[in-house]
This record gives C-alpha cells, structure tokens and sequence, in this order.
C-alpha cells in the first residue's frame, strides 16, 4: 500500500540505471538491454541463432501450437525469476509480466481468450505460498485483458525433479500430471510458466487443455533455458 502511494507521488525511476521513466519499472535502455528471446524456434522457443523451427520439432511437434519465451534465462531475467520463485519477490512478477504484456500487445497475431498458468502440484503451493507462474499471468491478464483460469486446471501427480533429464524422459515423468476441468470447447488458450526448459510440462498441460476441447493452445514463459 505504501509502495504503490509512493509510486503515484514519486517520479517513477529505472529500477535498474535509476533514470526517469515517466511510468515504466524500467527505461527503455534498460528494456533493450535485456536478454530477449528473438530469434527462436516457433514452437518451442528454443533460443536459435535466427527464427524458424529446431530439429527437435521438426522430429516431432509439441502438442501446443506455438511457444513463445520473453527472454533467455541469463542475467538480469535469471535474477529476477529466482527471487519471484523463492524469495516471493512479486515486483519481479510485475516487472516480467508488463514486459511480457507489451510484447503481447505489439503482435500481429491474435490474442488467446484465456490464460491458464501453469500450477504447482497443491502440497508445493501450499509449501511455497504462491504460484509464481499464476502470478505472471495475472499482471499479463490485466494488462492485455485476458480472462484468467485460476482454478481450472490441477495437478494430481507429483513428479520427481526433472533436473538433467532428457527431453523423452521428462514427457514420460509428467505424463497425466494435470487434469483441466474448465470446458475450453472451441477456446483459444495460452498456458503460461515463468521458466520453460524442454517444453514437457507444458507439452502434458496442452493435452490435458485439448482434452478439454481447446482448439489453440500457446505455451507462453517468462524465460527459456538455452
Ligand atoms: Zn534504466
Ligand atoms: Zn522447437
């Protein structure tokens, strides 16, 4: 409450350089400066020398339609998603998602109807707190004036720690990891993460999402691992 009167009263400066910004968390310097992810694989975000689409999915194609990552998880992002995901900096969520917002906003492409962040199995929510994912898409959602499914889908499963596991085996860990128990018949979607590393757990979001009639499905994520 005091951070946001502040906010309103004082000159908004760059949280990075500390130059004026009339607005915006960060100067537009600042904002160039960061490590976006541009030039990358249309379905899978996969950080590429020049855009197109990566052997991987060439071989085999994701079950969403199209991934798109804001930045590559390297400095400041990576900074920014670790205190969002464990030290419960929300800043770094607001920081991201308007980030996120204004590029969703300057594309040519259709906006989905309905945001669905990826969830955190219930004993880790309740664990941590706060689903990091969830609170990206909620600066996202209002930005860009999206509906938001909060609840809809579920995690029943845990899986185990997917950390230095193949992409094949991180789509057999995850497999019936999520249940989606909104109607999405006919409905455009985007699913959205903080960090997206293969793409499984998305890759498993999006089948259970179509499953529940979804007729487009964006994987979207704050930062991709090269
Ligand atoms: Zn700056
Ligand atoms: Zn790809």
């Amino acid at each position: 409450m005091v951070d946001r009167l502040a906010e309103r009263l004082l000159p908004q400066r760059c949280r990075r350089c500390e130059a004026g910004t009339g607005g915006p968390l960060l100067c537009e310097p600042c904002v160039l400066d960061l490590p976006w992810n541009d030039a990358a694989c249309a379905r899978c975000a996969l950080p590429m020398t020049a855009p197109g689409i990566c052997p991987a999915c060439l071989h085999r194609a994701p079950r969403f339609d199209a991934a798109w990552a804001a930045f590559r998880l390297q400095p400041p992002i990576q900074h920014g998603v670790h205190a969002l995901k464990y030290h419960a900096d929300f800043g770094q969520a607001r920081l991201l998602g308007e980030l996120m917002a204004r590029r969703l906003q300057a594309r040519d492409a259709p906006l989905p109807e309905l945001l669905v962040p990826v969830p955190l199995h219930p004993l880790r929510l309740m664990r941590r707190g706060y689903n990091q994912a969830a609170e990206i898409a909620r600066v996202i959602a209002r930005a860009c004036s999206i509906a938001l499914d909060l609840d809809g889908a579920r995690r029943v499963r845990r899986t185990e720690d997917q950390i230095g596991q193949s992409r094949a085996a991180r789509r057999r860990n995850m497999r019936g990891a999520f249940v989606v128990r909104t109607d999405l018949a006919g409905r455009h979607v985007a699913l959205v993460d903080d960090v997206m590393t293969t793409g499984a757990t998305f890759d498993e979001l999006a089948r259970a999402c179509r499953a529940a009639g979804a007729v487009r499905i964006e994987a979207w994520a704050a930062a991709r691992t090269p």
